[in-house]
């Protein structure tokens, strides 16, 4: 068994959303295609949606997820799986850690992550007390207390003013309404074709720029590489030929060494950065170009999750919702992109 985890197989019984198999007598893990969809998503939800453990077990048995004896998973089972490095591709045997050869279901960044969030003793709140999705992000215009959400007759959910600082008469307004004038701001965050070419056009000439500054520091770099490769191979011959001390020849070409393994850091930097210049800027376009079409796909926790990502600020005055935007969204949004390149 230790054997087998040393070269990478885990030795043992396989975790639910894999399978033991066996290919001639070759035995190995392999993923269970009914059930690693699942597995997956339950880290996602735990992570992402603030879901408390008694949700997500709700959530994956809804979606059909059962125990290898066919019965819908324990809270214990849901919080061993969610415990289990085994899904990031590694796993733990005999108190060593061993780089897996199955698949990884997840990322080291979502496990990192759920982790954490079972540290903090995830979310008790929400069993206790109703949340409504667009809470804590609106003001009221009128007198600047938060926009807060109740529920009319227990069936309409309505957001209004607390009207913390005194009596405030600014009108009530229903989610779906609300949820809206939300889809409208979302919905400025967009660039026409025209200006679709402007944006590619800029960012190819600024990325020639960028690129054009770290080509220029990457040659500098590897002049000064060389010219210190020279300097070695000249003291080289200096130390055969007996002009220079060995131990003079040992102190400088050390110093030398060092520094051109700084120097070639460097380089790498400079080769790195000018490709994430390009990557982050169409991302950027990408994003900003589906923004109104992901809003109108998404669950409330993720308009939620754009709308925090989008807005500075936002408020509200019975009426209209007013907005300010986030950079770089502030220069996306209707109206305001025209000015900023005329300028
Ligand atoms: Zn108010």
């Amino acid at each position: 068994m230790l054997e087998k985890a040393q070269q990478g197989t885990w030795p043992s019984c396989a975790p639910i959303g894999y399978l033991n198999i066996s290919t001639g007598d070759k035995r190995g893990i392999g993923l269970d295609p009914e059930r690693a969809g699942v597995v997956r998503r339950m880290f996602e939800w735990y992570a992402a949606d603030n879901c408390s453990v008694d949700e997500v077990r709700a959530r994956a048995t809804a979606e059909g997820l059962t125990t290898k004896h066919g019965t819908p998973p324990s809270k214990s089972t849901i919080e061993r799986i969610l415990k289990n490095p085994f899904y990031t591709g590694t796993f733990v045997w005999k108190g060593k850690t061993y780089k897996g050869d199955h698949l990884p279901l997840i990322s080291f960044d979502l496990f990192h992550r759920v982790q954490a969030a079972l540290r903090k003793g995830n979310h008790p709140v929400r069993e206790s007390k109703r949340s409504f999705a667009y809470t804590g992000l609106i003001k009221c215009a009128h007198c600047g207390c938060s926009i807060t959400a109740g529920t009319h007759k227990g069936k309409y959910i309505y957001y209004r003013c607390t009207g913390a600082c005194g009596r405030c008469n600014t009108r009530l307004i229903r989610e779906d309404r609300l949820e809206a004038l939300l889809g409208e701001l979302v919905q400025r965050i967009h660039i026409d074709d025209e200006t679709i070419e402007w944006v590619v056009a800029a960012l190819k000439e600024s990325h020639r720029d960028e690129k054009a500054y770290h080509d220029e520091q990457i040659t500098r770099l590897q002049a000064e590489i060389k010219k210190l490769q020279d300097r070695t191979d000249i003291a080289y011959e200096d130390k055969l030929d007996g002009k220079i001390s060995e131990e003079y020849w040992e102190r400088k070409s050390r110093q030398w060494r060092s520094r051109q393994f700084e120097l070639r850091r460097s380089v790498e930097q400079h080769e790195k950065a000018s490709q994430v210049y390009f990557e982050e800027g169409t991302t950027l376009l990408k994003l900003a170009q589906r923004a109104y079409d992901l809003w109108l796909a998404q669950s409330q926790i993720e308009k939620r999750r754009l709308l925090d990502v989008l807005l500075l600020n936002c408020t509200f005055d019975g009426e209209k919702l007013v907005a300010t935007y986030k950079r770089p969204f502030c220069w996306l949004a209707e109206g305001s992109l025209g000015l900023v390149w005329r300028g």
